[in-house]
């Protein structure tokens, strides 16, 4: 049998079961398609793809073709829709089968649809985003409990998480006569990405890499037997995992890295970090099952919970926002953090979304598109079911939000990373540089920052923004 697989998200050959079964079904062919609709303006203006998670892409799948030429094969690259190049393929090279892994959100599942549509050959679809496999949860898929502790005690106690499956050993190839070109940034309508030697740590692309940065944070460093103390830091490389860019373009599998937390808890040793991470990976299937359950409400103003609400669509306003010109440091510095690099930590995402959905509040859709434009590590299912939630419209119906001063204080209390990304701060002292604001004007000449001219004026008062979001209820 002649099996085509279509690689997606999914950009790795461990624990890749379409190439597994593919390969025990007989000859194989891989095919990657760069979808130009990933790469339109969106209708707020900017790019659905920005260049910095276009070039880790690009890296992946130049990086995959490679692994495949090693096995003696290559990976089919096209530019197009795949509901037009993978029907056309399966004529050329009279595949049998097609596999792939299924996704669960409305835009991927069309394609899937169009394709099941138009070709008359076998189909299959594989679950492997997921760290706990469908069949193997102790509830429907499309039921799972809407309390977060709900879904990970049941799990916990009743779900076993798969071993990840090997590369098989000599799949055969099916020999292509044209197997395309990676296209550049370029033909993608993207420029050169910034290089900001400020960054975290330099991203690269690809299954190897992957596994690299994993051995280097389980075993090399050692920084997992500390990550439940360390995962809410804001500078440097090994704060967290930082495994989120490879897991979203499938480099790496969650049940690889739970695979390997178990090898570590076997080996070096095992406590509450060990137990986290494992922890945080229930989060990431949780938003993925949360999506599957409730379609499309998930991208919807008043989200899961449906609420009817009036939100500001100010432009000038969202412009602040995304540029990091909004006057208060600890948002600043996290949103020019994402725009240089692509990445921003746990906790800057959670307060940057509550700043705009809550004090401004502002319509969280926005935010979360300029997140999806911008973010390395952009999952659709992580991405909006975090906004959501933060925005209130998620599982959590209690009005949360963050003192976005207090919670700067607390995980910065020196201002060290407000400094890093905000030049103009650099002599203000500490006491001041969460609230530049609060220094008298000998003060902030005296500091060489004159707010309202070296540095924004808070476009807001947050203080009474957080009686309005107290009104609001
Ligand atoms: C508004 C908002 C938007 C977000 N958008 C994305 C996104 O597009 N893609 C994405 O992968 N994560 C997203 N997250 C979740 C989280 O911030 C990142 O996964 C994490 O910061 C990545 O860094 P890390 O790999 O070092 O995480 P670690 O702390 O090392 O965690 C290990 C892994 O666990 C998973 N994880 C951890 N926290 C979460 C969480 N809250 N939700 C889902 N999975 C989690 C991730 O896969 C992560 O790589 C978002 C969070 C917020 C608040």
């Amino acid at each position: 049998m002649k099996t085509l697989i279509w690689f997606r998200n999914d950009l790795r050959v461990k624990d890749h079961e379409p190439l597994v079964r593919a390969s025990e079904a007989g000859k194989v062919a891989a095919v990657y398609c760069f979808d130009p609709r990933h790469f339109e303006t969106t209708t707020y203006g900017f790019p659905k793809t920005n260049s910095l998670r276009a070039q880790f892409l690009i890296k992946s799948v130049s990086a995959l073709r490679s692994t495949f030429r090693k096995l003696g094969g290559d990976l089919i690259i096209r530019q197009g829709n795949p509901e037009e190049i993978i029907p056309k393929l399966i004529k050329e090279l009279q595949i049998e089968n097609l596999f792939f892994h299924g996704e669960v959100t409305s835009e991927e599942k069309n394609v899937e649809l169009r394709i099941e549509n138009s070709v008359e050959i076998r189909i299959k679809k594989y679950w492997g985003h997921e760290m706990v496999h469908p069949e193997d949860l102790p509830f429907q898929p499309d039921e799972i409990p809407d309390v977060f502790t709900q879904f990970r005690k049941k799990i916990e106690k009743s779900s076993m998480i798969r071993d990840p499956l090997p590369v098989p050993n000599h799949p055969e190839f099916i020999s292509v006569d044209d197997p395309g070109e990676i296209p550049h940034l370029k033909d993608l309508g993207l420029n050169a990405p910034p290089a900001d030697d400020r960054s975290v740590l330099e991203f690269k692309g690809g299954e190897e890499e992957a596994w690299k940065r994993l051995n280097h944070y389980f075993f090399e460093s050692d920084e997992l037997r500390n990550y439940k103390y360390k995962r809410n830091g804001l500078l440097g490389a090994d704060f967290s995992s930082k495994f989120s860019p490879w897991l979203a373009h499938g480099c790496l599998s969650a049940r690889s890295i739970h695979h390997q937390v178990e090898k570590y808890e076997r080996e070096v040793h095992e406590n509450v970090s060990t137990y986290w991470m494992k922890f945080e990976l229930i989060w990431r299937d949780y938003f993925r099952y949360s999506a599957r359950k409730h379609g499309d409400k998930i991208f919807k103003l008043g989200g899961i919970q449906q609420k009817s609400l009036d939100k500001r669509t100010d432009e000038n306003i969202f412009q602040k926002w995304r540029d990091g010109t909004t006057g208060i440091p600890f948002i600043d510095a996290n949103m020019r953090e994402l725009k240089q690099t692509g990445y921003m930590s746990n906790r800057g995402r959670q307060n940057v979304a509550s700043f705009l959905a809550q004090n401004l509040n502002f319509d969280w859709r926005w935010g979360a598109s300029w997140f999806e434009s911008m973010l390395i590590d952009y999952d659709v299912c992580s991405n909006w079911g975090n906004w959501a939630y933060n925005s209130t419209v998620g599982h959590d119906p209690r009005n949360r939000y963050f003192n976005i001063v207090g919670q700067a204080q607390k995980y910065d209390p020196n201002g060290e990373y407000v400094r890093h990304w905000l030049q103009e701060l650099k002599y203000v002292p500490d006491e001041f540089v969460h609230e530049p604001w609060k220094m008298s004007e000998d003060q902030q000449k005296l500091n060489e920052c004159i707010v309202g001219q070296d540095y924004p004026k808070p476009m807001i008062n947050l203080e009474d923004s957080y009686e309005e979001i107290k009104k609001r209820g």
